[in-house]
């Protein structure tokens, strides 16, 4: 496969400067340039030397870029599509990172000329902390990468974008975009509903209990808010653009709290016993 000329990173992040950082290790293009709403950012960014130039305008930055990847809350994208597509290179692959699909696609796909080729992507890794600084070299070491493109997509353009998922150590699934966000509402946005939720409670309560909760936090809750902890205008934007999977998984879960409920006043000690052992054997074979 022909190396990238030029990469465009839009919005400088934790998820697009781990890449910037892991991919100019590797030696994926020849020029990178970044560009992010604040000139706080950019010049965090430049510090960091993780990309060859930063660029405080949308339009000079995706100028000539072969691969341009979009890296900012998911409500943004429009905002910002309409500002950088029609200086798009003829040709040239547009990509992102955000974890909603199939709403974000009816958003933009009309903004994108003809010529360009847009692949959804969404690694799935991360951590509770935003910005430059937070990103790192080997976040998204053996994670996996799912991408949405439309099935008529031309596979060159497809295998550019799985490539460089592939060179930053990630395994590449391709998939229906209504499917992912199905399968991300379960596995990821429904958890952070459930954290952001009991951590609310905890914030809800009386000032001497709650001192009596953060002091004995033991993992259990503990581990509750480093999700909670998470930046609250990427969360936002998950909520309301993939409300339709998130309500469905919602009413799934409800229902089934509603029957662990019922069977702590019922005392059926056997219900919940099978429930708990199911639930270690997953916690299990997701380790292995
Ligand atoms: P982040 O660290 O909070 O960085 C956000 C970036 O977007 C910054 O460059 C910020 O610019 C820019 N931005 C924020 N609001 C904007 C707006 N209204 N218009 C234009 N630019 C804006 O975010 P992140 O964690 O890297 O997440 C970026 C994307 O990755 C999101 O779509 C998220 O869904 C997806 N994702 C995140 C994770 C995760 O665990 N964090 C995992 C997988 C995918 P300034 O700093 O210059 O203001």
């Amino acid at each position: 496969m022909k190396k990238i000329n030029k990469i465009c990173f839009i919005g400088m992040g934790l998820i697009n400067s781990s890449l910037a950082r892991t991919l100019k290790k590797k030696n994926f293009y020849n020029i990178s340039v970044a560009t992010s709403r604040s000139k706080e950012t950019l010049k965090t960014v430049k510090s960091l030397k993780i990309v060859d130039a930063v660029e405080s305008d949308y339009k000079e930055a995706v100028i000539d870029a072969d691969l341009v990847v979009i890296g900012i809350p998911v409500k943004a994208y429009e905002n910002v599509f309409k500002k950088i597509a029609k200086f798009l290179k003829p040709g040239s692959i547009i990509t992102d990172v955000g974890s909603v699909k199939l709403n974000i696609i009816k958003l933009v796909y009309n903004l994108i000329p003809k010529n360009v080729s847009f692949v959804p992507g969404h690694p799935i890794a991360g951590t509770e902390n935003s910005g430059p600084e937070a990103g790192f070299d080997g976040l998204f070491d053996k994670g996996w990468c799912i991408l949405t493109p439309k099935p008529k997509l031309d596979k060159e353009k497809i295998d550019l974008v799985k490539k460089m998922w592939e060179v930053v150590g990630m395994k590449v699934d391709i998939m229906d975009p209504a499917y992912h966000d199905m399968v991300l509402a379960i596995t990821s946005h429904i958890p952070h509903i459930i954290a952001y939720s009991i951590v609310g409670t905890v914030s809800n309560l009386e000032t001497s209990l709650k001192k009596e909760v953060i002091k004995y936090a033991a993992s259990g809750f503990k581990d509750f808010t480093r999700i909670a902890a998470s930046d609250p205008t990427m969360w936002r934007d998950i909520m309301l653009l993939n409300k339709p999977s998130i309500l469905k998984m919602l009413s799934l879960f409800k229902k089934d709290l509603a029957t662990l409920e019922k069977a702590i006043k019922k005392e059926d000690g056997d219900f919940m016993y099978k429930l708990f052992s199911k639930t270690r054997k997953i916690r299990k074979d997701i380790i292995k």
